[in-house]
Order: structure tokens, then C-alpha cells, then sequence
């Protein structure tokens, strides 16, 4: 389903191969028939809609870009264009995707043991083991170094003590991936533990009261002396690093995908700003500074498409750098947010309820724009690189 044509101004399908329109395709249709009939109401009763699970993991959505296992092993580009495709449905629903592909199922493909690979990540794929990502504390969140999470050896096993807080899937996960801090050797380090549901201690609730991604599970964690085996600890990597690249992998996918929801404010308040009529019969389409809004919408898409395919493409050839990605991350969230936010108003009174879609992509965003590094957090990366003076401290 190429973009409609006044939305692809300049020609992106062009861009693409056979393969990555393929893979869009079949995931648009998957959100036209499945997502946008029902979402709406998820959001406001904020519930989940878990029963789609089996039908992304039959599309290959779930770990997308990553080889074997079980998993479609598509390029970057491929994979932003299905979360794309995810994310003019709900962000939430992205969400989902983005914490079970990037933030769950990579650290096992990267860091994991075999054993560990075999043992989660074909069930991970199929979306019968649901994952999460344990990284933010209540009092830690753009600081992750101050986590206060610990991990103690004892014998053969580690013992887990702490808090995570605004955890995607947490209470639904099988499988939490959790960063926390050890002594080895007398040096401090973090390391990633893979702690199982039931395992005794560790207990998940949702945070109530959200106005944002009320159709994605956003849960709190605790850990009361865990006791999580060695061969539940991720081997190969220690530090921040560990973290912090999985982050910049689930960011790339977010840079990209956020358009979606843009795309859905743009293509909604374009045709109901041609059908809605005021003042003699004119549609409001037809006044000037409804086209300005139109027109200052339609650029920012194109240039945030055209950001992200780039930053897709330079992915696949393995260029990309955490300051690249703090880019498009930073300038596509913030062009999405203000879309929505135009967009609402051009559904006047309309807009404001869940009859349309920009409000609820509106107060998704504001999540978007918090979560994966905030938009703060993404200038001062830049304003490093560009002057080399550290402005985070
Ligand atoms: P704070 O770090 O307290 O920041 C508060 C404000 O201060 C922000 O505007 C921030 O930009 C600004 N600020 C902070 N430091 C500086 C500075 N040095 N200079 C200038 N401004 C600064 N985390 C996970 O680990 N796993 C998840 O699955 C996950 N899912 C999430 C889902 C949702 C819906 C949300 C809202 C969050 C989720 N998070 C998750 C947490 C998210 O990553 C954090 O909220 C984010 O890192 C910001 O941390 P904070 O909320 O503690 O804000």
C-alpha cells in the first residue's frame, strides 16, 4: 500500500526495494483490518490488546531485523517500515514491538549465551515468551548510572535487590531483562540479568493513571532478594554499554517509526478538513490558514521520512552513530508531536474526543518524546558533539 500520493510527495516509495514494500505492506494491511477498528477503545478502557501477539509474531514483527532463532532476519529499513506501519496504529502497540524486538530480544542475540538464545529467543519470536526491559528507577531515569539496583553473588546464583520503574510489558513479561549493579573483583560494573516470572521476589504492577500509552502495559517492578542463577546472566557484556546499546538500537527503530503516527494526523485532518464545512458552505480545507497547517504538516513528514530512511540506510551499512540517531530521534518525535497536535485542531471540538485519532497520537507522543533518551537529553548529545564541552553535569 504505497503512502497516498500527496502524503509521499517526494517519491520515498522510490527509494525502496521490492522486499522493505513488501514487508510494510503486509503489516499495514495486518493494522488497517486488526488495530484500527478496535484501538480506540483500548485506549480509553487502557487495556492491552494482547490477542494481536500471535498475529505480529506470524508477520515476522517480533525481533524483525535479527538473524536466526526464529527470526525474519529483515534489513533496518524493513523493520522501521513495519513499526512505522505499527505506529500509525498506536504507539503503544509499537511500543510493544520496539521493547519485545530492541530492548529484549537483542541484548539475548547480542550478549546471550547460546543456551540462553536457544532457551528464549524461538518462543520470543513466536510471541509465546513476552519480554521487557528493566533499565529506569524511580529516581534514576535520564541518569541510569545512579541506578541503585544491586546484585550480589552468592555461590552459584546472584541475588537481585531494587526497584525498576515505567517498565513497557512489565506486568505481562515472562522474561524481564534487568540491569543492575555488581562488585567483581572490587570493581563496580553493571550487568543484565534475565529474571524469569515466578522467580521468587519478583513481583510487576501497573502504574495506574496514565493519560499516555493507555493501551501499552507500563509497569513497576521489584526485586526482593531474587535469587537468579549464573546461567541467567547475559556473559557477554559489562557496563553502562550494555544498556545504553540497546537503547540506541530500539531508538533508531522509534526515529523512524514515529512518522507513522504523523502520517495518521496528516491523512485524518486533510480529509476531514475537505468535508467539514463553515461559513457558507466552504470547506474549512479552503481557508488559508488551514492549508498553511496542511502545508507546514506535510513538510515536516516528508523531511522526518526522509531523516529516518537515511538513518535506516546507513544502519545496514553499518555507519550509524549514537549522535546520528539523537538526531533523528530528537527531530522526528518533537515533528510528530507537533503534528498531532495541529492536527487535533483542525478537528475543532471533534478533536478533542476519541472519535479521531490525533488526540490519542497526541498523548502517546508525549511519551515518545519522554521515553528512549528524553528530547533534553537528545540536544545535550548533540550539544556535545557539536562543541565538545559536556553540558549533562
Ligand atoms: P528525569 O530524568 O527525572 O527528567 C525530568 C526532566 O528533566 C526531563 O525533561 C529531562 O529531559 C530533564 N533533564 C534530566 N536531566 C537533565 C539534564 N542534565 N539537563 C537538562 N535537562 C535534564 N524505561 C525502561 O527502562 N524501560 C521501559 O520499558 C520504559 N518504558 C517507558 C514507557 C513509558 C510510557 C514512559 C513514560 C517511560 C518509560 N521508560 C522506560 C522510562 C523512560 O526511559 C524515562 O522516563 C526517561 O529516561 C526519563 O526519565 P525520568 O522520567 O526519570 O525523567
Amino acid at each position: 500500500m504505497p503512502r497516498a500520493e500527496v502524503t509521499d510527495l517526494l517519491l520515498i516509495e522510490d527509494l525502496l526495494t521490492d522486499e522493505e514494500k513488501a514487508a510494510r505492506d503486509t503489516v499495514a494491511r495486518f493494522v488497517d483490518k486488526e488495530v484500527l477498528p478496535i484501538i480506540g477503545q483500548h485506549f480509553r478502557d487502557g487495556t492491552f490488546p494482547a490477542h494481536l501477539i500471535p498475529g505480529l509474531a506470524e508477520l515476522g514483527v517480533l525481533g524483525a531485523n535479527l538473524q536466526g532463532y526464529g527470526c525474519a532476519g529483515m534489513n533496518t529499513v524493513s523493520y522501521g517500515l513495519i513499526l512505522q506501519e505499527l505506529e500509525r496504529g498506536d504507539s503503544g502497540l509499537r511500543s510493544f514491538a520496539s521493547v519485545q524486538g530492541s530492548l529484549c530480544m537483542f541484548p539475548i542475540h547480542a550478549y546471550g549465551s547460546e543456551e540462553q538464545k536457544e532457551r528464549f529467543l524461538p518462543g520470543m519470536a513466536r510471541g509465546h515468551i513476552i519480554g521487557c526491559f528493566g533499565l529506569t528507577e524511580p529516581d534514576f531515569g535520564s541518569n541510569p548510572g545512579g541506578m541503585r539496583t544491586r546484585a550480589r553473588k552468592d555461590g552459584d546464583s546472584w541475588v537481585l535487590n531494587g526497584t525498576k520503574a515505567w517498565i513497557t510489558n512489565g506486568a505481562i513479561a515472562d522474561v524481564a531483562v534487568v540491569w543492575a549493579k555488581t562488585e567483581e573483583g572490587g570493581a563496580e560494573s553493571v550487568r543484565g540479568f534475565l529474571v524469569e516470572k515466578g522467580m521468587p521476589g519478583f513481583s510487576a504492577k501497573e502504574i495506574p493513571g496514565k493519560f499516555s500509552l493507555r493501551a501499552s502495559v507500563t509497569s513497576e517492578l521489584s526485586f526482593q532478594d531474587v535469587r537468579v542463577p549464573e546461567r541467567n546472566v547475559l556473559p557477554k557484556v559489562m557496563g553502562l554499554k550494555g544498556p545504553l546499546s540497546c537503547l540506541n538500537n530500539a531508538r533508531l527503530g522509534i526515529a523512524f517509526a514515529v512518522t507513522g503516527a504523523a502520517i495518521a494526523c496528516f491523512e485524518g485532518a486533510r480529509e476531514y478538513s475537505m468535508s467539514r464545512a463553515q461559513f457558507g458552505g466552504k470547506p474549512v480545507a479552503g481557508y488559508q490558514l488551514t492549508q498553511e497547517k496542511l502545508a507546514d504538516m506535510l513538510q515536516e513528514i516528508v523531511k522526518a521520512q526522509l531523516l529516518g530512511l537515511r538513518l535506516m540506510r546507513l544502519k545496514d551499512e553499518g555507519k550509524v552513530t549514537p549522535v546520528m540517531v539523537s538526531l533523528a530521534k530528537r527531530n522526528n518525535v518533537k515533528a510528530a508531536l507537533d503534528i498531532a497536535r495541529v492536527a487535533r485542531s483542525i478537528y475543532g471540538a471533534n478533536g478533542i474526543t476519541d472519535a479521531y485519532p490525533p488526540v490519542r497520537h497526541m498523548l502517546n507522543l508525549e511519551s515518545v518524546f519522554t521515553y528512549e533518551g528524553t528530547h533534553e537529553v537528545h540536544t545535550l548529545v548533540l550539544g556535545k558533539a557539536i562543541t565538545g564541552i559536556d553540558a549533562f553535569n
